[in-house]
């Protein structure tokens, strides 16, 4: 295990590309605080941090909650590139995630690719490729 978050979300989501389900959710935003987020829980359900880096396991987990928006990964299928879904809080509840498909891509980009690698990951997605 790296040092990652790991999500669970309400609903199933498969591989817009060769729909394989995906189960495994993740993100390093935390970085290396190894939290494990459950959708429409405020707070993490807990962490993988040993006892003796958290202190009070209750406080420390209750001094954490998602931002506004933010994004996860799946590594669970075969595909060139991961599979990412855009997750949106309301009042500090994780209560949608909207899968990065061929059609919503152009919506969520964030930016963080050149545009040459974006593209081609694009014509993955379309199936273009
Ligand atoms: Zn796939």
């Amino acid at each position: 295990m790296g040092m990652i978050d790991s999500f669970r979300t309400s609903e199933k989501f498969s591989c817009p590309v060769c729909g394989t389900i995906l189960s495994d959710w993740q993100s390093h935003e935390s970085e290396g605080l190894l939290l494990i987020w459950v959708q429409g829980e405020k707070y993490p359900l807990d962490t993988e941090l040993p006892d003796e880096c958290v202190g009070d396991r209750r406080e420390f987990l209750q001094s954490y909650t998602l931002p506004d928006e933010f994004m996860i990964y799946s590594y669970d299928c075969d595909c060139p590139y991961p599979i990412e879904l855009l997750c949106h809080c309301e009042d500090g509840l994780w209560k949608r995630s909207q899968l990065f498909t061929g059609s919503t891509a152009d919506k969520v980009f964030a930016g963080a690719e050149t545009k040459s690698a974006y593209k081609k990951r694009m014509k993955w997605l379309r199936k273009e490729l």
